[in-house]
């Protein structure tokens, strides 16, 4: 009897040790279920005594969707690194037995001639920590999940039968691992609080992002990654009412929730969003006063950019909501306001997160109106334009115009093919290559959100880019105002145009250049040492016109025979989408096919600078290029071993953005080029290349002077002279071979630089140049446009043996920019020409 005595007293000072710890974050008031596991109880210690990697999120989630009827777990596909991309629904089990009919009751209140009926459940999706690296959101999670599926109080009882909560425990499964690895590894068991320690100082590239390096918080407007293709795919599938999304800022902050900086929300959403989005506001501020902890709203941060994901619900009927805590970045870290412990900033999620499921309690009511009006209201706008259609498509290239397809059809946007061929304003849309979207339609708003050119702004400020009108990105021809009447038939799934070889041949194969994997065809030729020329002029041949750049791969003298030729041309044509021609005579009108206008290419070999000193997001969109697209295989070369690295292996060096390289390794690539290698630089390398003499460029220099700005405004008057990403129209020398596989005169840029290249004095030289009004979208300052005015993106400089190309812009922004993508292939492929 004693010994049990004895053992009791002890489980009990255990079970207070237990309690201890989860009463720092759980109302220690609260009734909690016993037989719901705690997350130490799984995964081994406290939340907040190490960071969480994601293999434990998955094994707790899993155990607490076995011990609680109150949630479900389901996994929606994975990660480039095939990590499960996890989503609990949480609710109460009444409402789990009816989920589907809830589920389309919520959906059918978007609709056409919805009763107007707000008696039920409100849809709340929470997601976390979509910056690995900013680690509190997912901690948080642990617990936010556990007390759901543990607490027996009345207010608990309130939200599951008033909410599906769609809970998406970490929206960045790879870059967390990434930096749950550096901290852990890093800790001491007696913490460092120094922010010089190691701890605090991840390495390249840093946990913020995804395997590729993407900031993937800028990708729900785009869909181009799994993580967010899973995401986007709930989101339509439920339509949210609220949608939260828990962050980190720098470590001297303190806590910050939406709303953003009031004038800088995006036209296009509607006011009372802005006033739910206060209203919910106040839960925050009323929960973190509880708990003492210092907060700030409306300074900072917007709602413009539908591409993130506290403003994409913003266009879709809900309200997005950004929280950022102030990071500790590893486990305790001194700052402006103390010390911050990683606890402490759990705490803070974990305490808004539950504020967000009051408010979405209170304000049920009145967040399901807002959502029936949102899409009643849009329905009267589209209707007035009922006729009205936008088409888009490039008679050349059906693969790029698939894939914006491909992103309309993620968005549940409904989409046509052409009934046929037609030209508008000069334009001609063929069928099989165009796509047609009526405006009227559910969700016009949201395609006029991805249409739409803006060119006035209420603000000159703006914390992601101002312009990303879809079509432009994929440089494809476009009308916003054509009759319904070219309406085809619906397309329900998008399936891209089957490749093909017209006929075999003895003699050659055509390629031409415009289709948009037809650089993953070449690379796969010159792998297999198959000879391949391009054209440097035009031609045409049995009643076809070749553009520049088409590829010829004559049969005889090759590695292969005939037959295991046509046979390797008919696959690659196949998997790339590809129109090959097998012709059967040399004689053309133009260049004959044995002329000398023809270039042999060499196989590139390719590295890409990566590592300290290197944007890695710029990096990671060039990596993801090859990688995912074209099937090109690139070494990534390490800034830290470039000195010691044998450069002649390569005859291809990209440095993506980059402001500064050592000595050493300047010394080495000048070198290098110098003997015949090709450097191609984006956006600030180009300014290296120019002060280390890689190339002579001459820069139109801005003088700014502040006339009448007060102390106050000076940060704002500095910023809006920053080109933070606007779109831009230059024209084309298409007869260059950077530009080959271009069929139009005109281009559009996206820009996020503000160096202005002056233009070579021989014109032949300056292949792309803006207009004299180059603005087609998005905010720049006035005297910035007047510098950029005909000014030239792009320069190509010899240097030795070896060549230079500089590019200001960005050609492979965030996956997306489908239409410059070419640009950077010309550069590798043609790089003898150019
Ligand atoms: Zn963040």
């Amino acid at each position: 009897m004693r010994a049990f005595l004895l053992l009791l007293l002890f489980c009990s000072a255990l079970s207070a040790q237990n309690n201890l710890d989860l009463n720092y974050y759980i109302d220690s008031n609260t009734p909690l279920n016993p037989d719901i596991p705690t997350p130490k109880s799984i995964i081994g210690f406290d939340i907040g005594k190490w960071h969480i990697s994601h293999d434990k999120v998955i094994q707790y989630m899993y155990a607490l969707a076995n011990a609680s009827d109150r949630i479900t777990i389901e996994n929606r596909g994975t990660t480039f690194e095939d990590r499960p991309l996890l989503l609990l629904t949480i609710t109460s089990p009444k409402n789990h037995s009816n989920l589907e009919s809830i589920r389309t009751e919520h959906l059918a209140a978007t609709d056409d001639n919805a009763p107007e009926d707000f008696n039920r459940p409100l849809v709340v999706y929470q997601g976390f920590s979509i910056h690995g690296n900013e680690p509190s959101g997912t901690n948080a999670a642990m617990l936010v999940a556990y007390y759901l599926a543990a607490a027996q109080d009345e207010f608990t009882q309130e939200v599951l039968d008033n909410t599906v909560i769609l809970f998406d425990p970490c929206f960045n499964p790879d870059g967390m691992q990434r930096f749950a690895y550096w901290a852990n590894t890093n800790k001491n068991i007696n913490l460092t609080s120094d922010p010089n320690d190691r701890e605090y100082s991840e390495v390249w590239p840093g946990g913020r992002s995804n395997h590729y390096w993407f900031d993937m918080n800028r990708d729900w407007l785009p869909v181009q990654l799994p993580e967010s293709q899973a995401r986007i795919k709930t989101f339509h599938k439920w339509l949210p009412n609220i949608l939260t999304d828990h962050h980190e800022m720098g470590t001297n902050s303190t806590f910050f929730f939406q709303p953003g900086v009031p004038s800088r929300t995006h036209p296009l959403t509607p006011k009372l969003n802005q006033e739910l989005t206060k209203k919910i506001g106040n839960f925050h501020a009323e929960a973190l006063d509880k708990i003492g902890s210092l907060y700030f709203t409306e300074e900072s941060y917007d709602d413009f950019y539908y591409g993130k994901g506290s403003t994409f619900p913003d266009i879709n009927g809900g309200i997005g909501i950004l929280f950022e805590q102030a990071s500790s970045r590893g486990h305790l870290q001194e700052s402006d306001n103390g010390l911050i412990s990683f606890p402490f900033t759990i705490r803070n999620q974990y305490t808004t997160a539950l504020s967000t499921l009051k408010a979405a309690t209170v304000l049920r009511e009145d967040l399901l109106e807002y959502q029936y009006n949102f899409y009643n209201n849009a329905r009267k706008e589209a209707s007035k334009i009922s006729k009205q259609a936008i088409v888009f498509g490039d008679e050349k290239d059906a693969a790029k115009t698939n894939a914006l397809a491909r992103i309309l059809e993620q968005h549940q946007v409904e989409i046509y093919n052409i009934k046929e061929d037609f030209t508008e304003n000069d334009k001609s849309f063929k069928k099989g290559y165009s796509y047609i979207i009526p405006k009227n339609q559910k969700n016009s708003r949201l395609i006029d959100a991805m249409f739409e050119k803006r060119t006035s702004f209420q603000d000159s400020l703006f914390y992601d880019i101002s312009a990303w009108s879809f079509p432009l990105a994929f440089n494809l021809d476009y009308e916003e105002k054509v009759s319904t009447k070219h309406l085809g038939e619906q397309v329900k799934n998008v399936i891209f145009n089957e490749g093909s070889v017209s006929e075999k041949s003895d003699i050659t194969y055509l390629m031409e250049w415009h289709e948009y994997y037809t650089p993953k065809i070449l690379n796969q030729l010159l792998n297999h040492g198959i000879r391949s020329k391009v054209a440097m002029k035009q031609f045409s041949l049995n009643n076809k016109t070749y553009d520049y750049g088409t590829i010829l791969i004559p049969v005889q003298n090759q590695k292969l025979n005939s037959d295991a030729l046509f046979s390797l041309l008919n696959n690659l044509s196949k998997e790339s989408y590809v129109q090959i021609h097998g012709v059967n005579t040399g004689l053309t009108n133009g260049i004959d096919l044995g002329s000398r206008h023809f270039k042999t290419l060499k196989k590139p070999e390719i590295a890409l600078l990566v590592g300290d000193g290197i944007s890695s997001l710029d990096a990671g969109e060039i990596w993801h290029l090859f990688d995912t697209r074209y099937n090109i295989t690139t070494t990534k070369l390490d800034t830290k071993n470039l000195e010691k690295t044998d450069l002649s292996r390569y005859n291809t060096i990209i440095i993506p953005s980059t402001s500064s390289l050592s000595k050493e390794i300047t010394e080495k690539l000048k070198t290098w080029t110098k003997t015949g290698g090709t450097i191609i630089g984006f956006r600030n390398t180009v300014k290296w290349l120019n002060s280390n003499e890689f190339i002579k460029l001459e820069f139109k220099e801005q003088e700014l002077l502040a006339e009448n700005i007060s102390f106050e405004d000076k940060s704002e008057f500095r910023g809006a002279q920053r080109i933070k990403g606007a779109i831009f129209e230059a024209k084309l020398d298409r007869s260059h071979p950077i530009n080959f596989g271009y069929k139009n005169d005109k281009i559009a840029l996206f820009r996020n630089t503000n160096i202005f290249i002056k233009p070579d004095k021989d014109s032949y030289n300056n292949p792309i140049q803006y207009t004299e009004k180059p603005l087609l979208s998005g905010y720049i300052s006035k005297s910035n446009l007047d510098s950029l005015s005909n000014t030239v993106p792009l320069q190509i400089k010899r240097f030795g043996k070896g060549k230079v190309v500089a590019f200001t812009d960005n050609t492979n922004f965030r996956a997306f920019w489908y239409g410059t993508n070419k640009l950077m292939m010309n550069a590798i492929f043609f790089r003898e020409e150019l």
